[in-house]
């Protein structure tokens, strides 16, 4: 690579860099000239990642990915993505129709989950809540919006990674779904697993685990335990929501969640971004 090429390479990193720093909400950045061509020492980040959630006081100065972009997955055969696109697609039309258990009844919209056809990662979560049932989107709402977060903490998007729910269909006051509602569901999963075949599925919450994996052992004492389903390697880990709530209050179940994050993602061969500290304020 020539020189010319090098510094090209380098402002469009530098300018990747301060659009993240935009969007992260920053808009001074304060530095010490001196301090510029020495090697900083790394202020201690408090959290994994940012949330925006006004539930949660602010935990910090999240860390700025790193300049170098991580490699690409390796590229799926075109006809292979049209194929499993076309099976969700029918599995969705399905579930659309469903009325295998009472789930069905106060249903706004069915949520069959979305994302790349086939996902390295695959996360699992329990069921829809109001936004998704409103949007019949996966994880759209709060608890989505810290999902979000984390995907892109991992050097993922959410385009790279599939996302669905045990139950496609709202349970009334975002109740937890019944067992009964779970068995009638799970075979819609099971078809989408199938077809999705990823390397990894993350299952968010003790709900999700009991539906998928029929374990009944505690999520706080079972997370980070790798599990199988269906030759899949399962990691269990905390639900975003339970980071939202009360759980989140001890930063120490954070840090849980992002271990299991960086296992699922060597599992799949890739590491996390290395922290950044910025020298934004
Ligand atoms: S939750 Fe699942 S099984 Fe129950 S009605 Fe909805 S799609 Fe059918």
């Amino acid at each position: 690579m020539t020189n010319r090429n090098k510094l090209a390479a380098a402002v469009g990193q530098l300018e990747e860099h301060l659009l993240w720093l935009k969007e992260e909400g920053t808009r001074t950045i304060a530095a010490d000239p001196k301090s510029l061509n020495t090697a900083a020492t790394p202020a201690p980040v408090s959290k994994p990642w940012k949330t925006d959630s006004p539930k949660v006081p602010s935990l910090g100065k999240t860390a700025a990915p790193a300049f170098q972009p991580l490699p690409p997955p390796p590229a799926p055969l075109i006809a292979d993505v049209a194929a499993a696109q076309t099976k969700l697609a029918e599995i969705a039309r399905h579930i659309a129709g469903c009325e295998k258990c009472v789930l069905c009844r106060k249903r706004t919209h069915t949520v069959p989950g979305q994302g790349n056809p086939q996902p390295e990662i695959m996360f699992v979560g329990e069921g829809p809540g109001e936004d998704e049932d409103a949007q019949g989107l996966a994880f759209v709402g709060a608890a989505g919006k810290l999902l979000t977060r984390m995907i892109v903490r991992m050097g993922l998007t959410r385009e790279q990674v599939f996302i669905g729910n045990i139950v496609k269909c709202r349970p009334p006051g975002n109740r937890a779904p019944l067992p009964d509602e779970m068995a009638a569901c799970l075979p819609y999963l099971r078809e989408q697993i199938a077809i999705l075949q990823p390397k990894v599925i993350i299952c968010l919450g003790g709900t999700a685990v009991k539906g998928l994996l029929n374990n009944q052992t505690g999520i706080t004492r079972l997370r980070g335990q790798w599990q199988k389903y269906q030759g899949v390697d399962v990691m269990p880990t905390l639900h975003p929501s339970y980071l939202l709530r009360g759980g989140g209050e001890d930063r120490a179940r954070w840090w849980e969640v992002w271990n299991d994050l960086v296992a699922a993602l060597r599992k799949v061969g890739r590491e996390a971004p290395p922290q950044k500290t910025s020298a934004a304020s």
